[in-house]
């Protein structure tokens, strides 16, 4: 049994994580200042007596024995990550520094939550861990892609100048229940709006693709890497290679949830990515890991938890 510090685990990925790490028998410190995450999300956990929730923002140090670290905390989603953009880059940058001082002083494994964002707008499609990105340093998506790319640096220079040892995930577009209903992601958005009958909004001409990973499957890429072998620490992609477009999500959204809603097309934000899609060799090979659930049901299931939190 291990005890394991989950930053950002009050929110999506993370609560899925602690659930994951308590299944498996180990004790964790769920680390969250409730930015963006919830209480609900963790709710089911707080009688768990091995598990123990601490307020904390890890722009500030923290000073706690555990045997190993997921450095999760960071907003996700656009419209949060833009909120408080230079939050944001603290979030990454001071936040990857301070855990990555902690794994340091323990001599203890951390995984990084990286994502394809450090890809930027993609010259290069599909995209292979060796791609270097295109990203626009000064648009407003810059806080957080730029940020998560500094991470990644910190990451690896703590790894070739202290030996701490690292595990660095691209995560790539990642959908499921406990997604924050208001945090204006696509699939959140669509589902949403299908559900409540309202327009279902395209920004953009709805022709520009991403890859949609369901939760259970990334989560069980993140326990495979963080438990892969001494010396392999990525970075590795972790996504669904199935790539659809955006019109193509909103008529399989309206198809499950037999809604009426109506298509309504919006201005494309500024730097939208055009297209998304992981190569996922090295996963396959290092980790013996590929997704398994299809974009249909992972829909399914991802509908049935917005339907009943709506319905509250
Ligand atoms: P989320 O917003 O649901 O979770 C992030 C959590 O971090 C929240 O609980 C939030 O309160 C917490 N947090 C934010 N700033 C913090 C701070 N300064 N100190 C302590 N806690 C803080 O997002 P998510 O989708 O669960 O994403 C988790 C991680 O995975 C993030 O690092 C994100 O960048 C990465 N990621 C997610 C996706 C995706 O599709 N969901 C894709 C790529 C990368
Ligand atoms: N840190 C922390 N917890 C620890 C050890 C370090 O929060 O258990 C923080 C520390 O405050 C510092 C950061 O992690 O700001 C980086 O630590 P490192 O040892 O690399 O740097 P130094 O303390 O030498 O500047
Ligand atoms: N998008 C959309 N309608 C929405 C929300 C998003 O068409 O209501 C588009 C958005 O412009 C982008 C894609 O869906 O092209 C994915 O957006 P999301 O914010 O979910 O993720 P990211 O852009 O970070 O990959």
């Amino acid at each position: 049994m291990k005890r394991i510090l989950v930053s950002g685990g009050a929110g999506f990925l993370g609560s899925h994580l602690c659930d994951k790490l308590l299944a498996e028998g180990h004790e964790v410190l769920c680390v969250d200042n409730f930015f963006t995450g919830n209480r609900r999300n963790i709710h089911h956990l707080l009688d768990n007596k091995n598990f123990e929730l601490l307020r904390h923002d890890v722009t500030h140090p923290l000073y706690v024995e555990v045997d190993e670290i997921y450095n999760l905390a960071c907003p996700a989603s656009p419209i949060h990550y833009q909120f408080d953009p230079v939050q944001t880059t603290k979030t990454s940058v001071i936040g990857a520094m301070n855990m990555l001082g902690l794994a340091k002083r323990l001599k203890i494994r951390i995984l990084q939550a990286s994502t394809s964002e450090v890809y930027g707008d993609p010259e290069i499609h599909p995209q292979p861990e060796s791609y270097r990105g295109n990203v626009n340093t000064l648009g407003p998506r810059a806080c957080y892609d730029e940020g998560k790319r500094c991470a990644e640096t910190l990451f690896f220079d703590y790894n070739r100048q202290h030996g701490v040892p690292i595990k660095v995930m691209r995560i790539f577009n990642t959908y499921g229940p406990r997604m924050h209903p208001n945090d204006g992601r696509v699939v959140s958005n669509f589902i949403v709006q299908a559900l409540k009958g309202q327009d279902i909004t395209i920004y953009g001409d709805g022709k520009q693709t991403r890859s949609f990973c369901y939760v259970d499957d990334n989560i069980d890429g993140m326990y495979k890497l963080m438990n892969s072998r001494e010396g392999f620490t990525g970075p590795v992609n972790i996504g669904n290679p199935g790539e659809f477009t955006m019109l193509e999500l909103a008529q399989q959204v309206i198809e499950l949830t037999n809604s009426s809603s109506k298509l309504v097309f919006m201005p494309l934000p500024q730097d939208d990515p055009m297209q998304r899609k992981p190569v996922i060799d090295l996963a396959k090979q290092e980790l013996g890991w590929e997704p398994k659930i299809p974009l249909k049901e992972g829909l399914v299931k991802t509908i049935a938890y917005f339907d009943s939190i709506l319905s509250e």
